[in-house]
């Protein structure tokens, strides 16, 4: 017997938190899956110091325990638990669970996320997950590098985008670049190139992690030349790409080529009516926490407007 609901939220970051709120304050009765990574990406950062209402910054982990606590308080049933499948060929949206648990949804939100690519290193993520030295994401971290020498490594926008930001913080900024050129648009690359304290490394590879609890350096090597440098960052952001946890809805939803779900102008709307997308599943611009939390809310609002119209609720 399949069970069927109002509203399901995949995915339990602050998009998926954030709609919940909203469809548990109107009575939309919402379950939502956490995926296997409960609380998101924010659970694998440290302190958070950029997301307003927190003016002495919280703890990632903390933060994502608030979030859920502010949804159940309203009602919404938090499940510990994966989405394998989905068939939205039909009115009502067929959903199972690892499981084997069948859902008939009157509407899904999607807010299943990205994943950062990182470049399976040794001590990477054991320095990204404590606070070593190692992250994904300069505009969130960056700040507890001022001052500091650091590195980058990417050649796309991600990259340049965040050895810019990091310049404007750190004496030094290198840029290791797999390749003898950039992939990142003309207008960025001219501007990481114009940037006086970003060094950039060609052809390089990153070999090396030093440290024990922190970083204190790292090993470069040029694919050319088999040469080493050893740099001495303290701090080392990986802006490789992102990966979004769209997978499973690849046989229904639109995407753009690198998967990150297309919506509607101005709404959360993916094609599929009913279905709506929201967080980082769906950008690839912004990618904050308050972003997908903005993002999370058009969901609910949108759903909430949906089952309106057909009638449902
Ligand atoms: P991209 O896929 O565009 O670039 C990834 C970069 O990482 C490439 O230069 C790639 O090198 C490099 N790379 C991949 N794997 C490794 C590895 N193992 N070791 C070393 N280097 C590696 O990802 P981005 O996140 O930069 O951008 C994704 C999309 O988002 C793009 O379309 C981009 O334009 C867009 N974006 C737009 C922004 C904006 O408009 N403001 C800001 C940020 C992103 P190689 O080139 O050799 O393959």
């Amino acid at each position: 017997m399949a069970e069927h609901i109002h509203c399901l939220i995949i995915g339990s970051g602050p998009a998926g938190y954030t709609a919940a709120v909203y469809a548990a304050r109107a009575n939309m009765k919402p379950v939502l899956y956490t995926g296997n990574q409960p609380g998101g990406q924010l659970t694998i950062t440290t302190d958070v110091e950029n997301y307003p209402g927190y003016p002495n910054g919280i703890g990632g982990p903390e933060m994502m325990m608030d979030f859920q606590a502010q949804a159940e308080r309203f009602g919404t049933e938090v499940r510990y638990s994966m989405i394998t499948k989905v068939d939205f060929s039909g009115p009502v949206h067929k959903v199972w669970a690892e499981d084997g648990t069948e859902i008939h949804a009157d509407t899904v939100i999607i807010s299943t996320g990205a994943s950062a690519k990182w470049l399976g290193i040794d001590k990477e993520k054991f320095f990204a997950e404590n606070g070593g030295g190692v992250s994904a994401c300069a505009v969130c971290d960056g700040f507890f590098f001022k001052g500091q020498e650091v590195a980058v490594v990417g050649a796309g926008d991600t990259a340049s985008e965040e050895a810019l930001y990091l310049a404007n913080l750190c004496p030094k900024v290198h840029l290791i670049v797999r390749r003898d050129e950039m992939r990142a648009s003309k207008i960025m690359q001219k501007r990481v190139l114009a940037k006086e304290n970003i060094i950039i490394h060609w052809n390089s590879n990153t070999k090396e992690l030093v440290g024990d609890k922190k970083l204190t350096s790292i090993k470069i090597e040029n694919n050319k030349t088999n040469e080493l440098t050893e740099l001495p960052v303290t701090g080392f952001f990986v802006a490789i790409g992102h990966k979004p946890n769209t997978g499973i809805f690849k046989d229904w939803l639109d995407m753009d080529s690198t998967g990150y779900l297309i919506t509607k102008a101005d709404s959360s709307k993916t094609n599929v009516p009913g279905v709506f997308a929201s967080g980082d599943a769906q950008d690839n611009v912004y990618r904050q926490a308050v972003t997908a939390a903005g993002t999370g809310c058009m969901a609910a609002l949108d759903a909430e407007r949906y089952l309106g119209e057909q009638g449902i609720v």
